[in-house]
């Protein structure tokens, strides 16, 4: 048995009330880990050491340089050690392999990314208005950082934070959804064996109630930043008012996917499924509504259906597999629900909306790919994120149609255009209220471009060069080269 405690100020501990909780694979609910179950005590003692790492420690003082090196070794760790953590996300969460060596190799990029970027912004000169005298503006870390991940890509979500938090010169505490830790402990060994100081990065484990929260609240720390669900978004945000805490939130999407007729058919087909299929559609840009132009929409629709009959579920370690199992019976049934929706608010099911029969998928939280027509944006099913592999399909007719739709949502976190018409496509692009638009293509996202939503979708921006400066507070430094007297009192 796995067994797995917590870091904090260079040490590996157990709770301090001796607490664990067993993880399970969600292909099979085998018993995968015991990790220490953290609570507000642990989350203290993580909080003080992050503070003191910041506050009396030499991190934020190394060379920028010498951070960047840093980074970049954990980089290098996590490519050596890449098919043991993409084996352990695939046990974790049960998604396939494959996915999850693309996941580590994705990761390793984000570490190499802020490795990289860590020395090359040396401030600004301003050209002052006042006589003898010299203004600069520089970057400095923000302070000690609370940084709280989900189950759906949790590595993947943490390098997003721990890197550019550390390029940048701050300490941090880390809390992964209490369901899917295994990476982010597998990837605090290797920023231990970096040679990260220590406090300087934390890891604290434990359910988000006690110890998420506990982050949000806490005046010792001074960046809250949270990737999850809206309403626990809410909850963050609300506590992280109580110190004015700088505040980055990654919350929901419900991603629009608009098909012109003029699209490339089977193109556009191939990666509609992939839009929403992929990783069982628990993916926060999923491409989970899909607006159709009238004139293709029932060829459209034969097409996926047909293409749908034969995904094939199972096991993530399995070469066949397409698509893993849902991560909780809870979220199962969160899922199932929403077919219930769907039907009473009047969508067609076309294919799917229920649990697999296969023998070997009885014991994971299989759910079918499932497929609803006769969709409209007044509907919960078209509306509210199931985060499961339910597409909802909405018809337009007109280009002003399209983008009507495509922005009646709260959400604004990703969505994408097909067309041959490249005018078009931009035209379109232009007016989607969306913090990132693919053009003929779905999904792709890497470290050098910023990642995250208007609207309900989040506040601020992930990767890129946004994504560092999210981690660094901007100061003005005035020098006076000939301090006179003022003599006004
Ligand atoms: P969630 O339930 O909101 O949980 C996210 C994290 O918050 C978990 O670590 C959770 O801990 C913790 N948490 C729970 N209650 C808390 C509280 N009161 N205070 C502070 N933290 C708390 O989300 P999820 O179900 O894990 O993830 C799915 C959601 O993440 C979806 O909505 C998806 O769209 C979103 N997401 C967004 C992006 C993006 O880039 N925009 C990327 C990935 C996922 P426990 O697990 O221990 O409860």
């Amino acid at each position: 048995m796995n067994q797995k405690q917590m870091f904090i100020n260079g040490q590996w501990l157990s709770a301090e009330s001796g607490q664990t909780r067993t993880i399970i694979n969600p292909f099979n609910q085998q018993v995968i880990a015991e990790v220490a179950e953290g609570n507000e005590k642990d989350t203290q003692y993580a909080i003080d050491a992050a503070r003191q790492a910041f506050d009396k420690g030499d991190w934020r003082h190394t060379p920028a340089l010498e951070r960047g090196k840093l980074v970049s070794k954990i980089a290098e760790l996590i490519e050596r050690d890449k098919q043991e953590l993409a084996e352990l996300e695939t046990l974790d969460t049960g998604k396939t392999l494959t996915e999850s060596i693309a996941d580590m190799e994705d990761i390793a990029e984000v570490f190499r990314y802020y490795g990289g970027l860590a020395d090359k912004d040396g401030g600004e000169v301003i050209e002052s208005p006042i006589p003898d005298s010299r203004s600069k503006v520089v970057r400095e870390p923000v302070g000690v950082c609370g940084q709280i991940t989900p189950w759906n890509y949790p590595l993947l979500q943490a390098a997003w934070k721990i890197a550019p938090a550390l390029a940048a010169g701050n300490t941090l505490i880390i809390k992964p959804s209490e369901i899917t830790p295994l990476t982010t402990i597998k990837v605090t060994e290797l920023i231990e064996e970096a040679g990260v100081p220590a406090g300087v990065a934390n890891l604290i484990l434990g359910s988000g109630a006690k110890t998420g929260q506990m982050l949000a609240e806490s005046h010792l720390v001074d960046l809250i930043s949270f990737t999850g669900g809206i309403e626990t978004g809410r909850k963050v945000m609300t506590a992280a008012s109580s110190n004015f805490k700088k505040i980055a939130l990654e919350l929901g999407g419900k991603n629009p996917n608009i098909v012109f007729d003029d699209a490339e058919f089977d193109t556009a087909v191939d990666q509609a499924m992939n839009a929403i299929f992929f990783h069982s559609g628990q993916v926060c840009s999923a491409g989970a509504r899909l607006l159709v132009q009238e004139t293709i929409h029932d060829e459209f629709v034969a097409a996926l259906v047909e293409r749908t009959k034969q995904i094939k579920l199972g096991n993530g370690f399995e070469d066949t597999t397409q698509s893993g199992p849902l991560i909780s019976e809870e979220h199962r049934e969160k899922v199932e629900n929403y077919v219930t929706i769907g039907i009473n608010e009047g969508a067609e099911l076309e294919i799917g909306g229920k649990r697999p029969k296969g023998a070997d998928l009885q014991q994971g939280f299989f759910f079918e790919p499932t497929i609803f027509t006769n969709c409209h944006t007044s509907m919960r099913i078209v509306q509210e994120e199931t985060f499961g592999p339910i597409l909802t399909i909405e018809r337009f007719e007109t280009e002003e149609q399209a983008i009507q739709l495509a922005n009646d949502s709260k959400y604004g976190l990703a969505g994408a255009v097909w067309t041959k018409d490249i005018r078009k496509a931009e035209r379109v692009s232009s007016e989607l209220r969306m913090g990132t638009v693919w053009i003929n293509d779905f999904h792709p996202y890497f470290a050098q471009a910023p990642w995250g939503g208007y609207k309900s979708s989040g506040i601020g921006r992930e990767l890129g060069k946004l994504g560092l400066e999210e981690y660094t507070e901007v100061k003005h430094v005035f020098e006076n080269t000939n301090p006179q007297p003022l003599q006004w009192f």
